[in-house]
């Protein structure tokens, strides 16, 4: 059986595959000792300029894993997705407010995603506290 976790959580895990195509085409690999296999205790993986996005991929690149994974850091996962669009989008020129292109609308609705977490996460501390 397959293991999907809770609503919000797959939505999370969806979204993720926007920004995991996005890195892993800007991610250089032709020079690469690697092969794009991320190891943090390798020399030439700590110097790496594309390192973070790299680490990035590798830890996020099965959905089996994600289920597995603490929300929380499946969250801090998504927000550092969010972050690396967000700067690729204003490297471009692209205004988030009005710009109806793929990239922005996936901003959009992955802010929003977040917001609802948090919305979420607020009403259940204050639930607990009562
Ligand atoms: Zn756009």
């Amino acid at each position: 059986m397959q293991k999907t976790g809770s609503p919000m959580r797959q939505k999370f895990i969806e979204a993720m595959t926007y920004p995991r195509m996005l890195m892993s085409s800007h991610i250089d690999a032709s020079d690469c000792p690697m092969n794009r296999y991320f190891n943090p205790s390798h020399g030439s993986c700590q110097i790496c300029e594309q390192g973070k996005e790299c680490h990035w991929l590798n830890s996020n690149d099965e959905f089996s894993a994600l289920v597995d994974q603490p929300m929380d850091a499946l969250v801090a996962a998504f927000e550092f997705s969010v972050d690396y669009v967000d700067a690729y989008l204003s490297r471009e020129n692209h205004s988030l407010r009005r710009c109806a292109c793929e990239n922005c609308c996936w901003l959009r609705d992955a802010r929003r995603l977040i917001k609802k977490y948090q919305n979420k996460q607020k009403r259940a501390a204050r639930n607990a506290h009562n």
